[in-house]
């Protein structure tokens, strides 16, 4: 599908104007964004690196509309998200964005299948529609089998799966991962990179928050962060293509 731009097309999915983010006060104030400027359009696949402390969980959260900037502006889906109330921005955030975080996040003793349904049911959707689909999440990430396991009961593999699927249910315009591998091992690692490989392909818009280089080989563009500024924006593969690994094993099949 390709992207469209220009006037009275459809806005990118981020477009993030000169956002600054400053904690704290006078001596004891922290510069954490010096003004980032990033515009992503639909269907691509980004990396966001960066050393520890460079801003990286500062800008996620501002993305994901758990924070708000000091200054300059954000829009999603061409929404200023400055302009909305708590509960516009909350309603926003349940439509438009699915989480992924680092340490998976579900909700202890209910089912693997109970979790995904979760911001189906925060959105209003009927019993029947939100099984359906939270089976069908299920099923893309490989987890059939484990519907009606409590997160106790899967591997962290399993369970940050489990997590992608209720990041996806909703089918979000933007999903968005902090450092979605960081607490898994290599094999679960490969499952989780292949298991965004295939949403990329499939046309999802993606960014990852990651400092780990075999992570960001699987996105088509990387944006550099150094002390709260974009010192590098890289594109691997184009918007509209599938992501690298998924290009070059297309390549090898020849
Ligand atoms: P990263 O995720 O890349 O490690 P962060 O966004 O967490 O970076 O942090 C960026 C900078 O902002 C760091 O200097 C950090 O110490 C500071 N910082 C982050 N959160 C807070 C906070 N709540 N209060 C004060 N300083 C913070
Ligand atoms: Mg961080």
């Amino acid at each position: 599908m390709p992207v469209q731009r220009g006037a009275g097309r459809t806005p990118p999915v981020l477009d993030v104007r000169q956002v600054t983010k400053v904690y704290g006060e006078g001596d004891a104030s922290v510069q954490a964004l010096r003004g980032i400027s990033i515009t992503v359009e639909r269907g691509d696949h980004v990396a966001i690196m960066g050393a520890s402390g460079s801003g990286k969980s500062t800008l996620m959260n501002i993305l994901g509309c758990l924070d708000v900037p000091s200054g300059g502006s954000y829009l999603i889906d061409g929404t200023d998200v400055g302009a909305l109330d708590d509960r516009q921005q909350a309603i926003l955030r349940n439509r438009k964005i699915g989480f992924v975080f680092q340490s998976f996040n579900l909700i202890p003793r209910m089912t693997a299948l109970a979790n995904v349904e979760l911001p189906l049911a925060y959105g209003g959707v009927g019993a029947g529609d939100r099984r359906r689909r939270a089976l069908a999440a299920l099923d893309q990430v490989g987890l059939s089998d484990r519907v009606h396991h409590e997160p106790n009961e899967l591997s962290g593999g399993q369970q940050q799966r489990v997590a992608v699927a209720r990041a996806l249910v909703t089918a979000p315009s933007l999903l968005l991962a902090d450092e979605p591998t960081g607490n898994l091992d290599t094999k679960s690692t490969a499952d989780v990179l292949a298991i965004l490989d295939r949403l990329s392909d499939a046309g999802r818009t993606i960014v990852v928050i990651t400092h780990e280089d075999d992570v960001a080989t699987h996105a088509k563009r990387i944006i550099r962060l150094v002390d709260g500024m974009v010192v590098e924006d890289h594109r691997q593969a184009p918007v509209d293509g599938p992501p690298p690994r998924l290009a070059s094993q297309v390549v090898r099949d020849r």
